[in-house]
């Protein structure tokens, strides 16, 4: 490891905010594989308790969390959000966005607040936010939230490295029904109805209870708590259902397994990534370009590249 890298992570390890925002930008940047901070990382991560809020844009995720982080704090935790949206052109130096959109904690010292924004690919996304999650983790924060726009794959991957996972409806979501299908229902362990002072909020609720007491019955049950979070209302009730799902978890066993589980998939899609970077060298790249100018069939450029 260089010098500079060590004494960054001594500043890091030492509590220092500015050490843990250029770490973050390394990971976020890609900068991170080969430096050598992965082993001294990982040894400390997995203490913090992560939280994903998933919803469509607008359904008022950050409302709802930068009313929910108070509980936290008031309890003595501190916390790292993580907003992973592949939709904005904003990424790590979005600080003065992240404090509009979240103004009653943005001031917080002992929150650590990081937009993420589309890097490379999806799959890319996901897996620097995962590594963010793990920095954050490292550097000694209580609780980490995943506040991501439950719509594409890489998103949910993402809350699927929460171990409490709330899904945010809207009334006008209308079809919320519609939401639950699209992969939503599988991750969610609570709903969260956000903006149920508007006109249909109680009808939407009764439909989504319904489709949940037709799933099969099991341990947990799943639930649905109507917020107006611009008010901060079913912010307590939300906070609560967070600390049951958590207790239940614990007290089933299923803590360690789902950990486990987050933890064989990150290594998956880790040696996967790393697989791919290593296959396409300069000269697979020329060759693939040489192969598919020219009349060489598909099936063949696969053998052929698989061969060299
Ligand atoms: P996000 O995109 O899901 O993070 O949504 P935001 O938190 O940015 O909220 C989107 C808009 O909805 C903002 O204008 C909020 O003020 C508004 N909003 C958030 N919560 C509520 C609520 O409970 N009721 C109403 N009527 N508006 C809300």
């Amino acid at each position: 490891m260089d010098k500079k890298t060590e004494s960054l992570l001594n500043k890091f390890f030492r509590g220092d905010v500015m050490a843990l925002s250029r770490l973050i930008s390394l990971v976020e940047n890609g900068d991170d594989s080969g430096s050598g901070i992965w082993g001294k990382i990982f040894p400390r991560v997995g203490r913090a308790y992560r939280i994903g809020v998933t919803g469509p844009p607008g359904v008022g995720k950050s409302t709802l969390i930068d009313k929910l982080v108070p509980l936290f704090r008031r309890g003595g935790q501190t916390v790292g959000v993580i907003a992973v949206d592949p939709t904005s052109p904003f990424s790590g130096g979005a600080l003065l966005g992240d404090r509009v959109r979240m103004p009653d904690i943005g001031s917080d010292p002992g929150v650590f607040l990081r937009s993420m924004a589309t890097r490379g690919s999806l799959g890319g996304l996901a897996l620097a936010a995962k590594g963010v999650a793990d920095v954050l983790d490292a550097f000694g924060k209580d609780i980490i939230i995943f506040e991501t726009v439950g719509v594409g794959q890489a998103e949910l991957d993402v809350a699927g490295a929460a171990d409490t996972t709330l899904v945010v409806l809207v009334p006008e979501s209308g079809d919320g029904i519609q939401a639950m299908k699209a992969g939503l229902m599988e991750i969610a362990d609570g709903f969260v109805l956000n903006k149920a002072d508007r006109e249909g909020a109680e009808g939407v609720r009764l439909e989504i209870e319904t489709v949940l007491k037709l799933r099969p019955k099991t341990d947990w049950e799943l639930k649905i708590i109507p917020t107006v979070a611009i008010r901060n209302q079913g912010i307590d009730q939300t906070y609560s259902l967070i600390q049951e799902h958590r207790a239940y978890l614990h007290d089933n066993h299923r803590f360690e397994e789902r950990r486990r589980k987050q933890r064989v998939a990150r290594v998956k899609t880790m040696v996967e990534e790393k697989i791919k970077e290593r296959f396409w060298t300069e000269d697979r790249k020329a060759r693939l370009s040489e192969w598919t100018a020219g009349d060489v069939p598909i099936d063949q450029i696969i053998d052929r590249l698989l061969k060299t």
